[in-house]
């Protein structure tokens, strides 16, 4: 398991999470509960609505199992509740994990090896923190800057060659 992998598991729990603490709400007289969220491909029209297209789709279920597909204003307005500014962070940092794999995964072993003396080169204390920084951040689902892209990069190259 890679640590990209770890981050991408764990972002799917709080996901689950989410999910189930959803309040139930009303729509027609009966009670909905939201069981997923996706982009939508192609894209669809809204069951409550009609809007079409609707990229996002938020399936809502009743009890009696019958499922509506719903776009990011019926929902906000059902629900009152800001679910797409939730979605879209969701899977920004879902998207960000898996673009800076190669970091992420490379600077985990670095620092890793870092901590048990293993590292087979130097890096002065002052880097290490910089390249902490710059993993913190990555974890966090954020993209690395230019200048921290750069500086995991050239230990990441100095990694391979050892
Ligand atoms: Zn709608």
């Amino acid at each position: 398991m890679t640590k990209t992998d770890d981050l991408s598991i764990e972002l799917s729990r709080t996901y689950g999470k989410y999910l189930k603490g959803f309040l139930p709400f009303k729509y027609e007289d009966k009670t909905y509960s939201l069981v997923d969220i996706y982009v939508a491909s192609p894209w669809t029209r809204c069951d409550v609505c009609g809007n079409h297209p609707i990229k996002y789709v938020y399936a809502i279920k009743h009890s009696d199992g019958s499922k509506l597909r719903v776009g990011n204003k019926c929902i906000e307005r059902l629900t009152n509740c800001k679910v797409s500014g939730w979605f879209r962070k969701f899977k920004t940092k879902r998207e960000n994990f898996i673009r800076n794999r190669r970091y992420l995964d490379g600077l985990d072993s670095i620092l890793t090896a870092y901590k048990s003396s293993e590292l087979p080169f130097k890096i002065s204390e002052n880097d290490i923190k910089r390249l902490h920084k710059a993993f913190e951040r990555m974890c966090n689902g954020f993209n690395p800057t230019r200048k921290q892209k750069e500086l995991a990069q050239n230990y990441i190259s100095m990694g391979a060659r050892t």
